[in-house]
């Protein structure tokens, strides 16, 4: 029998949550037994090869690339997950969302101390993806089906929403085991 399929991404988050997902610790040999890995930068698949069971997302959509990814995972993904603070509400990257993307982009790249001044340019190269007006948590883009919270969520907290979702039982998080780090 073919094993259930999970793939996940990184869109504007920092890897903590992936980090979460490794920090499961041995229970990770489990996992391997238990599923296949499919587009996810843990494997460094780049593109869906398969419609896969359950999709982990960390971080919001920030540019209209984050936008096309949780898209493509929408599509061929079962079941969507939020996973931690950036993805369910923002996050740390929102933190810009109350000021003009153009103050933004000229703090950043023009006016910041660690710019030297020899490289005082706003990026515009066509090829970019372009920044949003803000950033986006993910419901507000595609219709998302759980949301695990935290900064990262706790390795107990993945495997025991991912265990329920493959297991086809409800997720039993409780409040103790929510964790801001
Ligand atoms: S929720 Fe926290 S750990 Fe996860 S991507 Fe955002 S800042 Fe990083």
């Amino acid at each position: 029998m073919s094993k259930p399929v999970i793939a996940t991404a990184s869109l504007a988050g920092c890897f903590g949550c992936h980090m979460s997902v490794l920090d499961i610790d041995e229970r990770i040999l489990k996992l391997i037994e238990l599923v296949d890995f499919n587009k996810s930068p843990i494997n460094d698949i780049k593109t869906f090869t398969r419609p896969c069971d359950v999709g982990l997302i960390e971080g919001g959509c920030c540019n209209t690339e984050n936008v096309e990814v949780l898209r493509s995972f929408r599509k061929n993904c079962k079941i969507l997950v939020a996973v931690g603070e950036c993805a369910v509400m923002g996050g740390l990257p929102a933190m810009r969302n109350g000021i003009p993307i153009k103050e933004c982009l000229e703090e950043a790249y023009l006016h910041s101390v660690t710019v030297a001044p020899e490289d005082r340019l706003i990026p515009n190269d066509e090829d970019l993806p372009v920044i949003l007006d803000r950033v986006y948590p993910l419901h507000e883009v595609v219709k998302i089906d759980h949301f695990l919270p935290g900064c990262p969520p706790s390795a107990d907290i993945i495997w025991e929403a991912l265990t329920a979702l493959l297991e086809g039982r409800p997720l039993n998080i409780s409040y103790d085991m929510l964790k801001y780090d």
